[in-house]
């Protein structure tokens, strides 16, 4: 197999004359030695090139980013400052934002669920819009209202309804929210939707400004969009609401071979789409994984090598489902490589596997690695910026591992690891 496919590494990552990586200019042994391993190494650079690109492709205001795929305070910051607005999906998005000292303004509520706490927060603190999400949310929002929950302007919230265009993505099925039978939001298809356009509309709890839909996540055809834009918009032409969001849901590549659009070939598909669909409304989307995804590589010390003759190679690291359950949740490919020799043939197919115990505890299925990989070596996998880090776990109670930010030759500390003393840290039995 052939060394790992550049274009799946960091923007600005480089080899080394000794064939070793390094990411904006910081060796990755030399970070593994500083920080330990596992660890999250971002392209800071990438992270704002790509929150820039969505800014200008979509326009001030219009380009929000979905925290859920990576959230920290350094990276709420990051995506603010380079234009875009936040969209959190629970009360505790919202606190990371706000403790970022983003406004609360430039926040779009989100969730399937969202409680009267939630709720309350959010109006309370001033979010920019609720993207409201079923009926007994709506009975939640006449209740606030009825005990005279405002916004900081004294005024009821302002709110999109997230639609269910009926429309199904390719994708893996647990990560397909558009198609009729779906958690998520106001179907179109039994009209639903039009009955709560009909209800916010008459309803003083709530300023209705707009429709959302969002029809799943790591969606490669530009084709699948324009879909469901074409549905949204014969239901929201008419109604000629100021605002219009697509959501998110841009693939990325993984593996060698995958290709996705780029942030500006989506959105030339999606506002084209709009445009000939005579769409007058703000049109916004939410990117998460094509923001974060591609800007990061997870690092690992490999720790045992299992050769099984005639059977199957494991090679086990330090880290696993807990800090990456993608593999786990959806079957989800990744390459690996060596950093120490990013350039190397890798003929060795092995399973890379973490330090759980489970035997489903798999990082990479069919993984290429160099044959001479060795204890102590550390073992990289690209493109693990999205869906890592956020749906980590302490299963095992492993700590959590850090985040380190690179850019210019520097490296820095964006969340350190957890500590016995965290794992302890609700225990109060
Ligand atoms: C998850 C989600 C997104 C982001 O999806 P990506 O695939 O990461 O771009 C955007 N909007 C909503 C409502 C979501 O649930």
């Amino acid at each position: 197999m052939r060394p790992v496919q550049r274009s799946l590494l960091p923007d600005h990552a480089t080899v080394e004359p000794d064939g070793s990586m390094a990411i904006g200019g910081c060796r990755i042994d030399d970070l593994a030695a500083e920080f330990g391993t596992p660890l999250f190494v971002y392209d800071e650079a990438q992270l704002r090139a790509r929150c820039r690109a969505a800014a200008d492709t979509f326009g001030a205001g219009r380009a929000i980013y979905a925290t859920k795929a990576f959230l920290c305070r350094a990276m709420a910051r990051i995506a603010y400052d380079e234009g875009m607005l936040l969209d959190v999906a629970s009360g505790g998005e919202l606190a990371v934002a706000l403790a970022a000292d983003v406004p609360a303004d430039a926040c779009v509520m989100h969730g399937n669920n969202k409680s009267f706490d939630e709720l309350r927060t959010g109006i309370t603190a001033g979010v920019r819009r609720i993207v409201v999400d079923s009926f007994d949310e709506l009975d939640r929002l006449d209740v606030l209202h009825g005990e005279g929950v405002r916004t900081p302007g004294g005024a009821s919230p302002s709110v999109l309804l997230r639609i269910t265009p009926g429309v199904h993505a390719h994708t893996h099925e647990f990560i397909a929210t558009g198609q009729d039978d779906s958690k998520f939001g106001f179907n179109l298809g039994n009209g639903d939707a039009l009955r709560a356009v009909g209800r916010a509309t008459d309803s003083p709890s709530v300023d209705l400004v707009g429709l959302h839909c969002h029809i799943g996540s790591n969606v490669f055809e530009a084709s699948s969009f324009a879909k469901a834009a074409e549905v949204m918009a014969g239901f929201a032409v008419p109604l000629d609401l100021p605002e219009l969001v697509l959501g998110g849901g841009l693939g990325v590549a993984y593996v060698d071979g995958e290709e996705a659009p780029t942030i500006s070939q989506w959105g030339s598909v999606l506002l084209d789409a709009c445009t000939a669909l005579g769409v007058r409304s703000a049109v916004s989307v939410e990117p998460g994984r094509a923001i974060a995804a591609a800007a990061a590589i997870t690092v690992y010390t490999v720790g045992t090598v299992k050769r099984i003759p005639d059977v199957r190679t494991y090679v086990a690291v330090d880290g696993g489902m807990s800090d990456n359950p993608r593999p786990v949740l959806y079957g989800s490919g990744y390459e690996t490589f060596l950093t120490r020799a990013v350039d190397a043939e890798r003929p060795l197919v092995a399973r890379v596997v973490g330090k759980h115990c489970e035997s489903g505890d798999v990082l990479a299925f069919e993984a290429s690695l160099p044959d001479d990989v060795v204890v102590g070596d550390l073992l990289a996998m690209p493109v693990t910026g999205a869906y890592g880090h956020s749906m980590g776990s302490n299963y095992n109670k492993i700590a959590r591992p850090p985040v380190v930010f690179v850019a210019d030759g520097q490296s820095r500390l964006v969340v350190r690891r957890e500590t016995v003393d965290d794992l302890l840290a609700t225990d109060v039995g």
